[in-house]
Formats: C-alpha cells, sequence, structure tokens
C-alpha cells in the first residue's frame, strides 16, 4: 500500500491492477489521505477557495434516473431566478469575498444563448475582478463559443462515468456519453477552464467504472473535477439504492489529488450530506475547494438533487460563517481570491 502511495506521488502512472488495491482498500486510509494533503500543500499551501454558487433554476428537460429535478418528477416545485435575484445574489458574495460565481441549473430552454450571455456579461461587467462559472448542461459548440466570448472563464460538466454500458444505466437512451465527452472536449479548446466529475457509489459503479474515470480524467486533464457521493432522492427511480459512502469518496479524492497535483478539488455538500463533518474530512483528503451556496432561501428549498441536502434554510451569510470555521478547524484558511487552476 504505502509502495503504491509514493509511486503515485512521484507520478508514475499505475496499472489498473495497483489502482484498483487503492481504491477497494479496506483498513486504515490516513497514508492515502497524508500523502495527498502533502501534494496539495506543496501546490496550494493551505488556501482553501470559494466558488458562490448560485442554483438559478429547478427546470429542466432531462430525465436523469438519479436526479432529483428530472423532469419526470411531477413532485418538484419548479422555480427560476430573475436576473435581478441573480445579480442581487452575486452583491452578497462579493461582499462575502468571493471572487468566483458559478451559475448551475437544469437544463431549461428558458434560458436561450442570449439570456445566459446576457448574465454572464452583467456580471462580468460589475465584477470584472471575478471568474464566472457555467453549469448548465450539454450544448452545441457554437453555445459555448457564445458563453465563452460573453466573458465566462469556466465550465462544470461532470461526465457522471466513463463507461458507456454505466452511462446507459443512469440515464435515458436520449443521453449519451459520447455527446458529453464532445461537449468537454468542446470546452476545453474553446479555452474555458473545463471541471469534469463524478458521483461515488452511483447504481451499478464498481472499481472497474471507477478505474475507466480515473483513466477518462487523465485522457481530459480538466482543471477541476468534481466528485461527490451518490445520494438516492426519494422520487426518483433510484430511491431505494444504496448511497455512496464516506470512505471511498474520500479514497477517490486522495488518489484523484495524487494523480492530478494541480487540479481543483472541491469538498462537495454531498459529502457534507452524508457525514457532519464530511467537507472537512475531504479537505484533509486533498479537496481545496468548497462551493458555499448563494441561491436565495426561497428557491434553493427547491433545487433538490438528492435527499437531505444541507444548508437548505440557511442564509448565505451564516452559511458563511459556518463554512470559514470549518475550515478554519480544519487546518487551512478561506482566501478571497478567483482560485484560478495552478498547472
Ligand atoms: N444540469 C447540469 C447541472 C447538474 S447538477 C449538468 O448537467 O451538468 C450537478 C451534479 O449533481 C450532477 O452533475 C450530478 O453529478 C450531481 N447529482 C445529481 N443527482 C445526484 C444525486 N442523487 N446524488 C449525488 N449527486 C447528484
Amino acid at each position: 500500500m504505502e509502495q503504491l502511495i509514493q509511486q503515485l506521488k512521484s507520478q508514475q502512472n499505475l496499472p489498473d491492477e495497483a489502482l484498483q488495491i487503492l481504491i477497494a482498500h479496506e483498513g486504515d486510509d490516513a497514508p492515502l489521505f497524508a500523502a495527498a494533503d502533502e501534494v496539495r500543500k506543496e501546490r496550494y499551501g493551505i488556501d482553501v477557495f470559494l466558488r458562490g454558487l448560485i442554483e438559478f433554476t429547478n427546470i429542466c428537460k432531462n430525465d436523469c434516473y438519479y436526479c432529483g429535478i428530472r423532469r419526470s418528477n411531477a413532485q418538484a416545485e419548479r422555480y427560476r431566478l430573475t436576473p435581478e435575484e441573480i445579480l442581487s445574489s452575486c452583491e452578497n458574495g462579493y461582499q462575502m469575498g468571493f471572487r468566483t460565481f458559478v451559475l448551475q441549473g437544469g437544463e431549461d430552454p428558458y434560458y436561450t444563448d442570449d439570456a445566459v450571455c446576457s448574465l454572464v456579461e452583467q456580471i462580468k461587467a460589475k465584477y470584472p475582478d471575478c471568474a464566472v462559472t457555467l453549469s448548465i448542461g450539454e450544448k452545441p459548440r457554437s453555445s459555448y463559443q457564445a458563453y465563452f466570448d460573453a466573458g465566462a472563464d469556466r465550465y462544470l460538466l461532470r461526465h457522471e462515468t466513463a463507461s458507456n454500458a454505466h452511462y446507459r444505466k443512469l440515464h435515458p437512451p436520449e443521453l449519451r456519453l459520447a455527446n458529453r465527452k464532445r461537449c468537454l472536449y468542446d470546452l476545453k479548446d474553446i479555452g474555458f477552464q473545463v471541471g469534469a466529475g463524478f458521483m461515488v457509489g452511483s447504481p451499478g459503479q464498481t472499481t472497474r467504472e471507477l478505474i475507466a474515470d480515473l483513466r477518462f480524467l487523465q485522457e481530459l486533464k480538466p482543471d477541476m473535477i468534481g466528485i461527490g457521493p451518490f445520494i438516492p432522492h426519494h422520487q426518483t427511480p433510484f430511491a431505494h439504492e444504496k448511497q455512496g459512502t464516506l470512505e471511498l469518496t474520500l479514497r477517490m479524492l486522495s488518489i484523484l489529488r495524487l494523480m492530478f497535483p494541480y487540479a481543483l478539488l472541491p469538498a462537495t455538500t454531498a459529502l457534507g450530506t452524508i457525514s457532519p463533518i464530511g467537507r472537512e474530512l475531504g479537505l484533509k483528503a486533498g479537496a481545496n475547494v468548497m462551493m458555499p451556496n448563494l441561491t436565495p432561501i426561497r428557491a434553493k428549498k427547491h433545487y433538490d438533487l438528492y435527499d437531505n441536502k444541507i444548508c437548505m434554510d440557511e442564509e448565505a451569510a451564516k452559511c458563511h460563517v459556518c463554512l470559514e470555521g470549518r475550515v478554519r478547524t480544519s487546518g487551512y484558511r478561506v482566501v478571497s481570491d478567483r482560485g484560478d487552476v495552478r498547472r
């Protein structure tokens, strides 16, 4: 085990069999976490970058089997934020020191390319020192180009799983892994800082699928890698599936840190949902980003991708204070910075 960790740390490309041992390891993961933390500190010190997350619509034309805001969930209470609400969420975040805003949503056709571009332009005009990240799903290349030309800096699009057969188990037939990958390569080619990623412990996922994810990431070399445990949502076809575990998610975070020393790795809300100290443990396992929620309360309780999501009734300012404390007590510090990738 120790030898494998050292090999990963020295940037050796491990064969599948070795990755398998690291991923499936049962026992003390402290040495793995410590190695990941060391690599993270070499590159990023103890800095933690914050991204102000604005969940601006929960209306979605897609029907992903795992997701609580899938179009077939007739019980979901749907909302859209107005441009004014989005801008005032940014203002709120700016005051708290955030220098990145993430606009995330379902694939909502109401937000045309022009509407998205106009939002990006307004945010960039008002906060030229901030990065704008979009996370609004699969689009034609021309749309991505338009967002980029409007000033968007980054784009998050988790690949969800790099195995075709597994992708089929998680999505309806009209969604294709090949298109998701095409999107990621287009985004990169256009010049975005790109984020990929996957859920840990999604139904049908084994170590083999996780290795495929790592191999795909080696090929794509994204700037950000977002992972978090799969958590069932009671109004989806996966209502009765098992949730991903804390242990495996933390191990995957550390393996990612060792394989991709430069990567921006969030300690996600999903990780904080399955354990009260999930995000703190995530930081100690190699994560260096947190994504506090800036969505107004009236809306954010309806952005329920999975059950028991935390911080659903908290004011953004309260969340911010709480997160800063969590970061500090874990031995790191929140910085007011765009937090660009350090390759
Ligand atoms: N529509 C955008 C944003 C999706 S929401 C897009 O397609 O990229 C962001 C992420 O939440 C998804 O990529 C997915 O990985 C994660 N997610 C969705 N449902 C989840 C669940 N039940 N448990 C854990 N994570 C989930």
